[in-house]
């Protein structure tokens, strides 16, 4: 029934909220919450006793689990083994819980783990054959970097494998050079990630502050075969870790951080006249507007699902962004 709804009658593209719990090491004491919150609707309460409230299809309040918010995501799981493309995002300001919603922790796990366990899980029930393929990239700068194959020592190395987005002539994207191993169980997989994971982090001597400046794309492909063994078309699953939101304009950013933002900002940008010219049915889809959404074109359309799930921080501190990002969200509805 919930998956009827979703697929149906509620569109394509979904928008949750997620609004992050206070954590140990903050003083909250003499702070006024400003953010509240129903199933359905953020309240932020602004100046002088005014509000503005923002309505999405599901918010999680700072108490919801992982599990309340993998409940929700499950659906999009169903149309992939359906024969979908579909896309999950994680959007927000630094520090909102983007990588807790994808990644999660050991006794915690976040939607990317889930995401797939769930995806061999309902493969398997449909008793045909079928094939999975993990691959992991990160887009920083506008460049990407294949996330399973360890850094070229040099910077330069003229031999470290260039990925270039290309489209074929059934207008399915294919990411050149992007590795993509096949995997045979959930376990495989994740071991997969958790070395996509570490080679991300340990790429930088500030591998946070580098971190929020990338994107985190993980692609999980299946291939099903019918009955009679043959195969069917691969439709693709993306897990999207974004770079933070925040506006480096109005942080004291300067020279590479100044560049990093830029970047981070335009593509978020154009993932978002994206998202808002599909929702709008316009004629003119942007997507060669930057490398995040040329990835995307063919799992972020007509034919996909897309669920965005928007991060916000209960800080009165963050409030701006917090604006920032439920406008961007509002958007994309
Ligand atoms: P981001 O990836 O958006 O920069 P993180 O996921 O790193 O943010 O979250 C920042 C901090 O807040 C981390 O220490 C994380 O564990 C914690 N955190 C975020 N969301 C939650 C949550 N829903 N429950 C508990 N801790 C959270
Ligand atoms: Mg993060």
């Amino acid at each position: 029934q919930i998956l009827h709804e979703f697929l149906d009658l509620k569109g394509n593209i979904r928008v949750f909220c997620r609004i992050r719990p206070i954590t140990g090491g903050e003083n909250f004491g003499h702070l006024r919450p400003v953010v509240a919150s129903n199933s359905n609707e953020v309240v932020l309460k602004l100046m002088d006793n005014k509000t503005k409230s923002y309505n999405f299809d599901q918010v999680f309040h700072p108490g919801s689990s992982q599990d309340q918010v993998f409940t929700e995501v499950e659906p999009i799981i169903k149309s992939v083994i359906d024969g979908y493309n579909a896309c999950i995002f994680a959007y927000g300001q630094t520090g909102t819980g983007k990588t807790f919603t994808m990644e999660g922790s050991a006794d915690t796990p976040g939607i990317v783990p889930r995401a797939i366990e769930a995806l061999f899980k309902q493969a398997v029930d449909c008793n045909h054959a079928f094939l999975i393929s993990f691959s992991m990239l990160e887009i920083y700068m506008g460049n990407l970097k294949d996330l399973l194959v360890p850094k070229p020592t040099k910077v330069t190395d003229p031999m470290a494998p260039c990925l270039s987005i290309q489209a074929d002539p059934k207008g399915e994207i294919v990411i050149g050079n992007l590795v993509a191993i096949e995997v045979n169980d959930f376990n495989q997989a994740l071991r997969l990630y958790r070395l996509g994971c570490r080679l991300r982090t340990t790429a930088s001597t500030n591998s946070n502050l580098t971190s929020s400046r990338s994107h985190c794309m993980i692609r999980v492909a299946i291939t099903c075969f019918d009955a009679a063994e043959r195969r069917r078309e691969t439709n693709k699953l993306w897990l999207v870790d974004l770079g933070g939101s925040e506006r480096v304009l109005k942080t004291k950013a300067s020279g590479k951080r100044l560049d990093e933002g830029k970047a981070i900002n335009l593509s978020l940008s154009a993932l978002g006249d994206v998202i808002s010219s599909l929702q709008r049915k316009r004629h003119h889809i942007p997507y060669r507007n930057s490398k995040l959404t040329q990835v995307l074109k063919d799992s972020l359309g007509d034919d996909s699902k897309t669920i965005m799930l928007v991060h916000v921080s209960p800080k009165e501190e963050d409030l701006c962004e917090t604006i920032c990002s439920l406008n961007f969200a509002t958007r994309a509805k």
